[in-house]
């Protein structure tokens, strides 16, 4: 396999849940590198242990990035190779890695991506919606900006996916009801695991779905264009 170039940033994508899902190469690089920054070191232990990976962990995490930002940069500029994971999926998709990555960038560090598993990539392809040109969204902001938000998306012409927890996805349907219609819809959980459900159907379809059983897991959902 390649040589791992001192002084740069590897970005590289873990499992979404099912572990074969690790690329060979990520594998290489994450047993390589001087230094892994995680999200959670805790849940990125158990994942290296599968793999038996040994580098040293240190945690980058959205409460410590302000710090750890400039520190990482240091090590880097020092030479030592770093690859940043996140929990799961790949990082800086609604998680840690847009900060550092923008740091390396303004100090010409090298930043290597290792291409791998995404709740985005994986939802999109088996929706049965158009996907030649979507819109990520990734996750509603609770409060402040959500109705602007939902406006704005309710007259998008390309597919719209959203990230959602299963305690806030009730919510979130009739929210997408109210701004959207009784669009084409399709929610994609528990991906890559063995409850993986792929839901289809329209929204109010959903929602008696949610009322008949309250679900668990991690949630893609994603909403047909306005046009279709
Ligand atoms: N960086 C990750 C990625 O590349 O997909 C996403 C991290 S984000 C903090 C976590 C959210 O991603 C979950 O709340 C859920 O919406 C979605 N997600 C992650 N794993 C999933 C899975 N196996 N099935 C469905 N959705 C998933």
């Amino acid at each position: 396999m390649e040589e791992i170039l001192s002084g740069a940033l590897y970005v590289v994508a873990t499992p979404i849940g099912n572990l074969s899902d690790m690329t060979y190469r990520a594998q290489y690089v994450l047993d390589n590198v001087d230094l892994i920054a995680a999200e959670d070191t805790r849940t990125s232990g158990v994942l290296l242990r599968h793999y038996d990976v040994k580098t040293q962990l240190r945690s980058y995490h959205s409460y410590n990035l302000k710090t750890e930002t400039p520190k990482l940069v240091k090590l880097l500029k020092q030479g030592k190779s770093i690859a940043l994971i996140s929990d799961a999926g790949t990082p800086g998709i609604s998680d840690p890695g847009y900060q550092l990555v923008q740091a390396c960038i303004e100090q010409e560090i090298k930043v290597i991506p290792i291409p791998g598993a995404s709740a985005l990539t994986a939802a999109l392809p088996v929706s049965g919606l158009p996907i030649n040109r979507f819109v990520f969204e990734g996750f509603l902001p609770q409060k402040k900006g959500r109705k602007t938000r939902l406006e704005w998306l309710s007259q998008e012409d390309r597919t719209v996916v959203f990230y959602e927890s299963p305690h806030r996805i009730e919510r979130t349907v009739n929210d997408l009801i109210k701004f959207f219609g009784d669009r084409k819809c399709v929610m994609a959980r528990e991906l890559t695991k063995k409850f993986e459900e792929i839901f289809r159907g329209n929204l109010s379809d959903l929602k008696t779905r949610l009322e008949v059983k309250k679900i668990k897991g991690e949630i893609v959902l994603l909403i047909a264009a306005k046009s279709l």
